[in-house]
């Protein structure tokens, strides 16, 4: 038999994974701030709690999916979780995902947070590749792993309640430095007559083919060799650089999407780092470098 659960926030996330559950046989009470939200699941099958207390007090498992880590403060004030199994569905920062594991821990109940990579679309669909990564209670996540894991994938990353958030937010951040890169590169040919859906296979092939030098800079930063067997040394991926700039002059493009990444290769080579693999860069964003 599916155990019973408890979803508080029924947004575009929160209801998505309400449905998961409710479709594979779950039941499911919803709670939302705003009610007709949660009352458009009730054709689903899910109960309808009038409040957050009355959700909590439903099912031990308590699937928290709201806006910000604010907001599960707002929505949780005054409620009793003694010996509840709280879920934290909600993005937030490292710092805020052990802040609230104390909190959690301190009413008594049990708790993990959780980092979703999918959107609503993925969630439910089995081949979507999404997951959630778990960080926080090991037994928490062992008991229901099986529940955690009907809407999405799964991934639990360590007791530390702070990794889930560290993880995910390290993924959304190379993610930004990508999409960055993609903005610039349509840039460039935009200035063209060239269609941008002849270019982007050209593109997302590329970016795929790049991907793996991820394995490559985690080898070097755990040996501390940033010189042996390096293919592509830091003084010609600089000199490289020029190239970029002056083309993005020449086709009156902004270089303010590539800047920040050529000062900061320059600064390293200026450190004397020119034959070295440039993976060794990561200390130069250490802000508290030379402190210690
Ligand atoms: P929505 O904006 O669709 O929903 C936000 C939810 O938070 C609503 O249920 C809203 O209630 C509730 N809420 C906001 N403020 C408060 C408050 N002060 N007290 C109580 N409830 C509150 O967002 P999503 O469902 O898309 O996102 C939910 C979480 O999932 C976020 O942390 C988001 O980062 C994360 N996520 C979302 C992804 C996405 O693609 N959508 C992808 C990965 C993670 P009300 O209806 O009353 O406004």
């Amino acid at each position: 038999s599916r155990i019973p659960l408890t979803v508080l926030g029924a947004g575009a996330m929160g209801a998505a994974l309400a449905r998961a559950w409710l479709a594979a046989g779950h039941p499911v009470t919803v709670w939302n701030r705003t009610p007709a939200r949660a009352e458009a699941l009730a054709a689903d099958g899910a109960g309808v709690a009038a409040s957050a207390a009355e959700a909590v007090a439903a099912s031990r498992l308590v699937i928290v999916c709201l806006l910000d880590d604010a907001s599960v403060g707002e929505a949780l004030d005054g409620v009793a979780l003694g010996g509840r199994d709280l879920v934290n569905l909600t993005t937030g920062t490292p710092a805020e995902g052990r802040a609230r594991a104390a909190w959690a821990t301190a009413r008594g109940a049990r708790f993990l947070d959780g980092g979703i990579m999918a959107v609503p679309p993925m969630i439910g669909d089995a081949g979507s590749g999404g997951y959630v990564l778990y960080s926080g209670s090991g037994e928490l996540f062992e008991e229901h792993r099986d529940t955690l894991a009907v809407p999405t994938g799964t991934r639990y990353v360590g007791e530390d309640p702070g990794f889930a958030a560290l993880y995910d937010v390290a993924l959304l951040s190379a993610m930004s430095g990508m999409f960055a890169g993609v903005t610039h590169a349509f840039a460039l040919i935009g200035r063209e007559d060239v269609p941008p859906k002849d270019f982007a296979p050209l593109l997302a092939d590329w970016l795929t083919a790049m991907a793996p030098a991820a394995h490559q800079a985690a080898e070097r930063l755990e040996s501390g060799d940033h010189g042996k067997g390096v293919v592509s040394n830091l003084a010609m991926q600089v000199a490289g650089n020029a190239t970029l700039l002056r083309t993005a002059g020449e086709q009156g493009v902004s270089a303010e999407l590539l800047t920040p990444y050529t000062d900061l290769m320059a600064r390293w080579l200026a450190e004397g780092h020119g034959e070295e693999d440039p993976a060794g860069m990561v200390e130069l964003l250490d802000l508290r470098r030379g402190e210690d």
